[in-house]
């Protein structure tokens, strides 16, 4: 009782701190208090059994993309990748566990453990040019524009099993050269995945909505450290391998929930812990990020006009005879237009019309301090659960209408006449495809709901005052309502 009077008589941020270490409830809950989760998380194996496990699915996977059969919907390297994986890690993964697909994807495995030199155990040499990582890449931007550029090759990559195998091939090539070309703060790490990886970009952003954080249980303890084991590593662990401080991490964009510095914190100090969905929302904003949000908007979008839309011409370019999605040859220049409208809508149209209301926002506020530029940055972050859950929306339909591919090409992943567990014969059959318009609608909604929320929270931090917060959002909150009104339309009504 005593230690617990002392501690209210503290600073405020004792207060913060004491609140977090004792947080309780099913978003408050610190999963390292579990002794067999807390085991685990210092298991040297812990990481590696998990990457093991996806590296040998995805060797299957990348084998069938190259010597299985060209026909996507019977190749696993189209069917598992783009229906089950994507749809899983952006319904479910992302929500609920952040960049939890981060702490078992095997991509960059080849590229840490060689330059390890080690898998499970920490050894004390490395393979490393030491190269230094340059300043100006430190941030998005190559994430951001390697996402558009997957996205114009996607009727490629999502059509031609062979396509989605070398850009798996490649991804982990350019893990291996990065990690053991670069350094940063003269420590190796996951440099490929911080800043290169497409998929870890978006993963990042939406992560912020995510259930779940690794941070310190209390940042008073972290401060008199001197050990700062959890960057430097130890006979425990490296490092943190994504350049993370534990003591200072405001929010998990950029952890790649590793584990690393549960086992290196000689304090005990550090949690792996439940919060509240979009917890980290109203924490430090960036331009790069502000723009992978407009990227996840303007690429969902497009890509549901095309497929939906009205637009004639548009529609021409994703016909399955005559256009990008053919089996046939690749047709170049209407890639060359497709990709063009893609970038044009996500890096040009949607940005202007954003930077449109931050101007308004600013002149029905009446502060002529504040620079539109700021608001247009600050309030890209209340876009984030819209964008999520319009995704959602996205997979979930596409999962239900094309899932029972799943089954059979798990007996026959090659397409080539197997049938290991008796399913290849499943036909195609949508599943409860009445229900698609209403969880797309529910989604659409949800999402709305999330941006208006967090829209306000961000307003209310800008101008502090409820009434000019509330004035402020109001161009923010009508471009919110025509694309959830847009989206609702391709999604229920086309
Ligand atoms: S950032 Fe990309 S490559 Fe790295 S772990 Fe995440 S998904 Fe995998
Ligand atoms: S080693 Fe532990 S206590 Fe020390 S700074 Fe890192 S997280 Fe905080
Ligand atoms: S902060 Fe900890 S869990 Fe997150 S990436 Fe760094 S070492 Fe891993």
């Amino acid at each position: 009782m005593s230690d617990l009077n002392s501690r209210r008589s503290g600073t405020e941020s004792e207060m913060t701190d004491f609140k977090n270490e004792n947080r309780v409830g099913l978003f408050n809950f610190d999963l390292t208090r579990i002794k067999i989760l807390n085991k685990i998380f210092k298991s040297r194996s812990f990481q590696p059994a998990l990457m093991l496990l996806n590296m040998i699915v995805f060797a299957v996977l990348i084998l069938a993309g190259i010597y299985g059969t060209p026909i996507g919907n019977r190749n696993a390297a189209i069917i598992m990748v783009w229906i089950l994986w994507f749809s899983l890690l952006i319904a479910l993964l992302v929500p609920l566990g952040g960049r939890a697909w981060c702490l078992m994807c095997p991509l960059p495995a080849p590229g840490e453990w060689l330059s390890r030199l080690s898998i499970i155990r920490k050894a004390k040499h490395q393979l490393n040019l030491g190269l230094k990582w340059p300043k100006k890449l430190d941030n998005i931007w190559m994430q951001n524009f390697g996402f558009l550029i997957i996205a114009t090759l996607s009727p490629v990559i999502l059509t031609r099993p062979a396509a989605t195998s070398y850009m798996l091939l490649f991804f982990i090539f350019l893990g291996i050269i990065l990690s053991v070309l670069f350094k940063k703060q003269g420590r190796i790490g996951r440099i490929f995945c911080k800043f290169v990886c497409p998929v870890g970009g978006f993963i990042g952003l939406y992560s912020l909505m995510g259930a779940v954080e690794v941070k310190s249980k209390n940042t008073e303890v972290c401060q008199k450290c001197r050990d700062k084991s959890c960057i430097k590593g130890n006979e425990k662990g490296w490092g943190c391998p994504w350049y993370e401080y534990p003591g200072n991490m405001d929010r998990n964009l950029y952890c790649g929930l590793c584990t690393e510095c549960i086992k290196t914190c000689p304090n005990e100090n550090v949690a792996f812990r439940t919060r509240p969905f979009g917890a980290d929302l109203l924490k430090k904003k960036k331009v790069d990020e502000a723009f992978k949000s407009f990227i996840m908007l303007g690429s969902g979008l497009f890509f549901l006009t095309v497929f939906f839309g009205w637009w004639g011409s548009l529609k021409d370019i994703a016909d399955p005879i005559t256009g990008v999605y053919l089996a046939g040859p690749i047709q170049w220049k209407d890639l060359i237009r497709y990709g063009g409208m893609l970038w044009g809508v996500s890096l040009g149209v949607i940005p202007l019309v954003y930077l449109a209301c931050s101007w308004l926002s600013k002149l029905v506020s009446g502060n002529n301090e504040i620079s539109p530029k700021k608001l247009f940055v600050d309030y890209a972050y209340a876009l984030v659960p819209l964008g999520l859950m319009i995704w959602v929306g996205f997979v979930v339909g596409m999962l239900m209408i094309n899932g029972s591919y799943v089954v059979s090409v798990i007996s026959d992943p090659f397409g080539w006449g197997w049938n290991l567990f008796g399913t290849s014969g499943f036909k195609w059959r949508p599943f409860f495809p009445g229900a698609i318009p209403y969880i797309q609608l529910g989604c659409v909604l949800i999402g709305l709901m999330g941006s208006f929320s967090k829209g306000y929270k961000i307003s209310l931090e800008i101008f502090r005052k409820k009434s000019i917060a509330l004035k402020a959002l109001m161009p923010m909150n009508a471009f919110f309502i025509i694309f959830g009104v847009v989206f609702i339309y391709f999604f229920v009504m086309v």
